[in-house]
């Protein structure tokens, strides 16, 4: 069997690079999959789940050999771990990350990497609300989009891998600007999962404010709309403090439309409350259907 890629070294070998790790092996696409983990626990999970084949918790060790390495570790550590690995890594090694925020991070990693190596900024945009090894399944990529984020100093053949790797897994690859994807994301995804944890916060707020079971009331529709509030607080905070700029420009442009409600609430205008519930509905309904035809 002739694998694409004979070595994968996976460093954070949690939801994401287990979901990898999981899909690649199944497919046949790789040879040898190493695991490296901060915590040993994880790897030996991954072992014990047949996700990787080997593990070392010495990342420079863990490189050596390997044709592709994904970093998907929480992003304040993408940097540090992409620095740390340089010397281990062999000419023609390509070496990707999954991490949620780009910009700097992108261009910081390109300019840790030795002669002959190559970077190309990666973020799979699939995901669940649980993480860890033990939350990773192969079919997570299946229907879903990948981000590229190449720069002018991108190598081209570097670029391939990267894509075939994610197209192989089932997903869509798309390439886009490192900066411009922190913006797009901080709309779609980094300010949702702000408000999901801020709606839980009030609520927790007020019921210890008027001492009433609030959350023994909460229907479905609490439910949809904090299901994202489970997710990992370290993987979170990691990305308000890199998507700063971006996360705040959306929080205030938020702001200033949740002023208006706010407004027409006040003063009891219904036909602006209904006119503004009627747009979200039909933007919403159209936004799903057309990712839905465009996931077939
Ligand atoms: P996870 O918590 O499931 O896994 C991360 C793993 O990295 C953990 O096992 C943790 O122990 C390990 N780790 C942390 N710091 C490390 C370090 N310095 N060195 C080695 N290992 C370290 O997280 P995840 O959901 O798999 O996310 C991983 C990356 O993928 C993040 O950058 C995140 O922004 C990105 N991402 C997440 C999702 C999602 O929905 N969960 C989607 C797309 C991208």
């Amino acid at each position: 069997m002739a694998f694409f890629i004979k070595k994968l070294t996976v460093i954070g070998l949690g939801l994401i690079g287990g979901s990898l790790a999981r899909a690649l092996k199944e497919r046949d696409c790789v040879g040898e999959v190493v695991g490296v983990n901060r915590t040993r626990s994880s790897l030996e999970k991954g072992m014990e789940l047949g996700v990787i084949d080997g593990f070392t918790t010495d990342p420079v060790e863990g490189v050596r050999g390997a044709n592709m390495v994904l970093v998907a570790t929480p992003v304040r550590s993408i940097v540090p771990t992409v620095r740390v690995i340089a010397p281990g890594l062999m000419p023609g090694a390509v070496v990707t990350d999954a991490g949620s925020v780009k910009g700097q991070i992108v261009l910081d990693c390109e300019a840790a990497m030795p002669e002959g190596v190559h970077f190309v900024g990666g973020h799979p945009i699939a995901g669940t609300e649980h993480s860890g090894v033990e939350a990773s399944f192969a079919t997570l990529f299946e229907g879903s989009r990948t981000i590229l984020t190449p720069t002018a100093g991108t190598a081209k053949d570097a670029l391939e891998l990267v894509t075939i790797v994610w197209e192989a897994v089932g997903s869509r690859v798309e390439t886009m600007d490192p900066r411009h994807h922190d913006q797009v994301l901080a709309a779609t995804s980094h300010l949702p999962h702000l408000m999901a944890y801020n709606i839980v916060k009030t609520l927790s707020d007020l019921e210890n404010d008027v001492q009433s079971e609030v959350f023994r009331f909460a229907a479905s529709g609490f439910r949809d709309f904090t299901r994202i509030a489970s997710s990992d607080p370290t993987m979170w905070r990691d990305i308000c403090l890199e998507n700063r700029g971006a996360i705040l420009d959306m929080i205030d442009r938020f702001g200033r439309d949740l002023d208006l409600l706010r407004g027409w609430v006040a003063a009891g205008d219904g036909d602006s409350l209904h006119r503004i519930f009627a747009q979200s509905r039909d933007t919403r309904d159209r936004v799903l259907r057309v990712d839905k035809r465009g996931r077939r």
